[in-house]
């Protein structure tokens, strides 16, 4: 069995570790990346004794599947946590504040905490405290947006000042346009067992302290950053006999009886038995278009977002206290969603005597995600200088850009999934995987890139039998 891997993201490296190292009969593995380097948007820069994540700086820890590979790839010794206690604040109302201790995406699993924050105006507390006598909302078999769900529930203000702030900044959309089933299905499932969320975040609370678990971070990644990962299942897969391609980018893909061609954009034409698609939402919708094309259209209703990551590095003398926080989330207007200080959250990012700070721009900030480089810069470094009082231009500046790259799962996602599986179905040997479908998180593209090949070597077996 010969299977092809589309796109060489953590996705694609994770399928065809499973194909050689996983669970199943070993397959022959060709890996295509058109780009010039493993990773994708995993990508860790080294630089004058700095670690710069261009892309995901973490991952979490309740979803196995990273820490699994780590472990199966040796690197469970390089996996740390973040620094010291966790500090984390939300910009709203004028000023910095802490997160409420026991604070969630959305909901507090301790009352009192939230009860006396500064976040929430006593006005809009009072409104999230009906959830507790709410009916229950929600239809079965009926998405609707995590925005309107949490509105209706808890009211605007913790929508505006929580959940946006929060949810939005790691799926770069706003909670308005987010599918419930596709991103918090856990929601659903807290108000069909509880009614209302908070009593439900609260009970999960107690449960979790009760066993032991406390309020640590989940937050976990590599002495050398994520690209420790990447660098280690390369080397890995070719050790253990991968064909793995840098520069070269599949341009077509025709069935050809039972088994499949690929066309490369360097001429070559690859006979394979099966097709993992991990190239994203625009790879996918191309290369279905002709063998595919309603898995294709069904692909091409996947919005995709643009986001900007600035990364800033300061002298500590910059600053007039040392910063501590791991960073903020903004709930007031600003040019930026938030920022993560690296050199707080994670050991060995910088040196003592520098600050490393990461401010991200969604584009639903507005045109400032796409604004030029000297505009962007101006708009982070003084809103930075507004809030921390910097005193000192950076010494080192990178921005990376990641345009229309992160695909958005808007209410409805689950079912566009389903059509793009369903528009597959005469072609079993061939599957969909990654952040486009099913899990933006490194995780969520670490199972799934491994399902995936599982499914796509079974469905040929299906074919030839
Ligand atoms: C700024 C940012 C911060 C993030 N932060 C986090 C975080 O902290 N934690 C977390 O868990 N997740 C985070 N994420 C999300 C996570 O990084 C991504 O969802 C995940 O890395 C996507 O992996 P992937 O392999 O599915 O896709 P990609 O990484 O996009 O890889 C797809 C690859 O396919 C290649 N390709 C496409 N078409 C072809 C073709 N026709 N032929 C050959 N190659 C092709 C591309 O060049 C690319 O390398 C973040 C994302 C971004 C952008």
């Amino acid at each position: 069995m010969r299977l092809l891997v589309v796109g060489g993201g953590i996705t694609g490296l994770a399928a065809a570790w499973e194909a050689v190292r996983g669970s199943g009969a070993p397959a022959e593995v060709l890996l295509v990346e058109a780009s010039d380097r493993f990773g994708g948007k995993v990508h860790t820069e080294r630089t004058d004794g700095l670690l710069i994540e261009h892309g995901p700086d973490s991952f979490v820890a309740y979803r196995p599947a990273a820490l699994q590979l780590a472990e199966e790839l040796g690197l469970s010794g390089d996996v740390i946590s973040t620094s010291g206690t966790r500090t984390v604040h939300l910009r709203a109302r004028g000023r910095l504040r802490p997160l409420p201790a026991g604070m969630g995406m959305v909901l507090p699993s301790r009352l009192w905490p939230f009860v006396t924050t500064g976040i929430l105006s006593p006005a809009d507390k009072l409104r999230a405290g009906l959830d507790l006598v709410l009916p229950r909302r929600l239809v079965a078999g009926e998405d609707i947006s995590i925005g309107a769900f949490l509105r209706a529930r808890l009211g605007g203000g913790i929508v505006r000042r929580f959940a946006d702030p929060m949810i939005g900044g790691i799926y770069g959309a706003s909670v308005d346009e987010l599918s419930l089933d596709a991103v918090l299905p856990s929601l659903r499932s807290d108000e069909a067992a509880h009614r209302s969320l908070m009593l439900a975040a609260i009970a999960q609370g107690r449960k979790a302290r009760a066993g032991g678990r406390g309020p640590g971070s989940p937050f976990r990644t590599f002495t050398g950053g994520l690209g420790s990962l990447v660098d280690a299942l390369v080397e890995q897969l070719i050790a253990a006999g991968a064909d793995l391609r840098l520069n070269t980018r599949v341009a077509e893909l025709r069935p050809a009886g039972e088994r499949a061609e690929a066309v490369l954009d360097d001429g070559s034409v690859e006979a394979v038995d099966a097709i993992v698609l991990a190239g994203g939402v625009t790879s996918s919708v191309a290369l279905l278009a002709v063998p595919a094309p309603g898995s294709s259209s069904a692909m091409s209703r996947i919005p995709l977002a643009t986001s900007t990551v600035v990364t800033l590095a300061y002298p500590a003398a910059a600053f007039g206290t040392p910063v501590t926080s791991h960073g903020w989330l903004e709930a007031d207007p600003a040019p930026i969603s938030g920022i993560t200080v690296s050199s707080a959250k994670w050991a060995g990012r910088a040196g003592a005597d520098t600050v490393l700070i990461r401010a991200f721009v969604p584009e639903r900030l507005g045109p400032i995600a796409t604004a030029d480089d000297a505009e962007l810069l101006a708009a982070v470094t003084g809103h930075l200088a507004d809030v921390l009082g910097t005193t000192e231009p950076p010494g080192l500046v990178r921005i990376a850009r990641w345009p229309e790259m992160m695909p958005k799962y808007t209410v409805g996602h689950l079912d566009t999934v389903a059509a793009a599986d369903a528009g597959l179905a005469h072609l079993p040997n061939w599957r969909l995987a990654g952040s486009a479908v099913r899990g933006v998180g490194v995780p969520d593209c670490i199972a799934d890139g491994r399902r995936q090949v599982a499914l796509a070597l079974s469905g040929r077996a299906r074919v030839g039998a």
